[in-house]
């Protein structure tokens, strides 16, 4: 029967042994045994040195040596192998029986123990060296303190832990309190669960950083004992999704403006086209206007033209009679009588120059005036003009002077009675307008292409701002009833058309006062031989 004590050592879940002081295993129990895996009589005889696992030998040792030497009680802790070659941690309290020569020894199998507390060891060291700023907040103290703070945190935010632990964390925020996110998380507090944010807080410094913060629950036996806060400094983040959130509202606005501008774009070209339409509308009636009013001018043209001739019949007989009478072959006419028919015969004459202007004008406007081209001998055009003109100018006294450039052919073509009537209607105007001094003709050459004629006089000239509308029919620089010279207002109207419808043009200089100069330029044509040979032979045959 075993004794008490024997019982007791059988039943320690604790590993019990007794050792003598060689370090040989007198005695262990079954747990010793179990613990390493080995049977009990395997151990019992061995030295303790063939268990210790061979990297704590010369540690074990040396207490041993201490032990056997100084004390009476030890403890310590070292690593034993056991049967399959695992290692186990084991932790000893042994005591010293110098009467026995024994050491008696109670071991606790500390393995499980040591590996929790080297990965806490380990798990505290990553969070100390962690980037992210890692809190711990006691939910069961009033107000929920900081209980915690790692590095990263002292780091981010400038405070040190000393300074943050025992405080609730929303000194972070300073005054920036109404944010949604700070709702979020009290709600996730109440009901328990983790939740993310991104808050303003604030550096001790004052300056504003976006913080990502993760808490999550700590549970102790169901219950949520701890907030556990991961963060980090989002900031360069946040504004660059802030940019580039206003960079797409920028573009959100510029597509709108862009929108805009096409619409725009849309009702303007729809305008044009509108615009266009009724231009396009306007033109058509503007044409349908113009063809009308040509046809009415036409009308008007041919009636004058019609009237015109219907006129000159009886006028030529009224000149005709007149100059019968006044030439005396009527009889005998007294002085008041010649004095009357003269009168007759000037009026008449104005009038049937009247008439043909007017006959001229319309048939230039009906279109319905040709222009010649036969060849003529410029010397007996010149003499024809002279012999119309010449008389009158003598008449009033003036010197009538005419050249001709030597360096013109003799033979010109063209229309030689239009050219005339030209070159007559300025003559007859400086003869008209100068009371004194001198009329010239002058015959030019104009370059290589063109012959000018110019009628000179050193009469009452033309006020400069009538020097272009003088050639507008009916236009006089005095067309007062009081006017001392007759005409129509025609004439240089006639003048103009017909060096148009030649290829020329007409200009004139004049001072007031001193007198004026009307240049007329023609293209010169000249007749090809064959031309000019039919027409010298012709001319001799007459
Ligand atoms: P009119 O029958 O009145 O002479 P014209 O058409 O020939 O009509 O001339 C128009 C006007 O031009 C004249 O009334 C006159 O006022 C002015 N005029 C024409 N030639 C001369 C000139 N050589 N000297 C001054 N005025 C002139």
């Amino acid at each position: 029967m075993k004794n008490e004590f024997e019982q007791l050592f059988e039943l320690s879940i604790d590993m019990l042994s007794i050792v003598d002081y060689n370090g040989v295993f007198l005695r262990v129990n079954e747990a010793w045994a179990n613990t390493l895996g080995y049977a009990v009589d395997e151990i019992i005889g061995q030295h303790y040195e063939r268990f210790v696992y061979s990297g704590d030998l010369e540690f074990t040792q040396h207490i041993a040596e201490e032990f056997a030497t100084s004390k009476q009680q030890i403890q310590f802790e070292n690593r034993y192998v056991n049967k399959d070659g695992g290692v186990r941690w084991l932790s000893w309290t042994a005591i010293r029986n110098d009467e026995l020569q024994r050491i008696f020894c109670v071991t606790r199998d500390v393995t499980e123990a040591k590996q929790t507390q080297l990965q806490l060891l380990l798990r505290n060291q990553a969070i100390e060296a962690s980037p992210t700023s890692v809190v711990i907040a006691d939910l069961r103290a009033p107000d929920m303190p900081l209980i915690y703070v790692n590095p990263a945190f002292e780091r981010i935010t400038g405070y040190s832990a000393d300074e943050a632990i025992g405080r609730n964390c929303r000194f972070l925020q300073g005054d920036d309190r109404d944010q949604p996110g700070i709702i979020a998380i009290r709600a996730a507090i109440k009901e328990r669960r983790a939740v993310t944010v991104v808050l303003r807080n604030y550096r001790k410094d004052g300056r504003m950083f976006y913080n990502e913060l993760n808490v999550a629950p700590i549970y102790n036996d169901g219950v949520v004992t701890h907030y556990v806060g991961i963060a980090s400094d989002v900031t360069k983040r946040v504004l660059a999704e802030e940019k580039v959130q206003s960079q797409n509202q920028e573009l959100v606005i510029a597509n709108y403006h862009l929108a805009m501008a096409q619409q725009n774009a849309q009702m303007a070209s729809e305008q044009i086209q509108q615009q266009n339409a009724a231009l396009l509308q306007a033109n058509e009636e503007l044409a349908q206007a113009r063809r009308e009013a040509e046809q009415a001018t036409r009308l008007k043209s041919q009636f004058l033209a019609t009237i015109s001739h219907e006129l000159r019949t009886p006028l030529n007989a009224i000149i005709g009679y007149t100059e019968i009478q006044l030439a005396g072959m009527t009889g005998e006419l007294n002085e008041e009588q010649h004095d009357y028919q003269e009168r007759v015969l000037v009026n008449a004459e104005h009038l049937l120059r009247l008439i043909n202007d007017i006959l001229d004008i319309s048939k230039i406007e009906s279109g319905r005036l040709d222009i010649l081209h036969h060849p003529f001998y410029l010397r007996h055009w010149l003499d024809e003009v002279v012999a119309q003109t010449k008389g009158l100018a003598e008449a009033k006294s003036l010197n009538f002077i005419v050249s001709l450039d030597e360096r013109l052919p003799n033979i010109l073509v063209g229309d030689e009675a239009r050219i005339k009537q030209v070159v007559i209607n300025l003559l007859s105007n400086a003869i008209k307008f100068t009371d004194g001094g001198f009329v010239k003709l002058l015959v030019r050459k104009h370059g290589a292409d063109a012959w000018r004629l110019m009628v000179e006089d050193s009469g009452i000239g033309i006020p400069s701002h009538m020097q272009e509308t003088i050639f507008e029919e009916f236009r006089q620089v005095d067309s007062s009833s009081q006017r001392k010279q007759g005409g129509t207002g025609l004439g240089l109207s006639i003048v103009r058309k017909l060096t148009l419808m030649m290829g020329g043009n007409v200009r004139v200089q004049s001072q007031l006062g001193h007198g004026s100069t009307f240049t007329v330029v023609l293209p010169l044509d000249e007749p090809s031989t064959q031309e000019r040979e039919a027409f010298v032979k012709g001319q001799s045959d007459d």
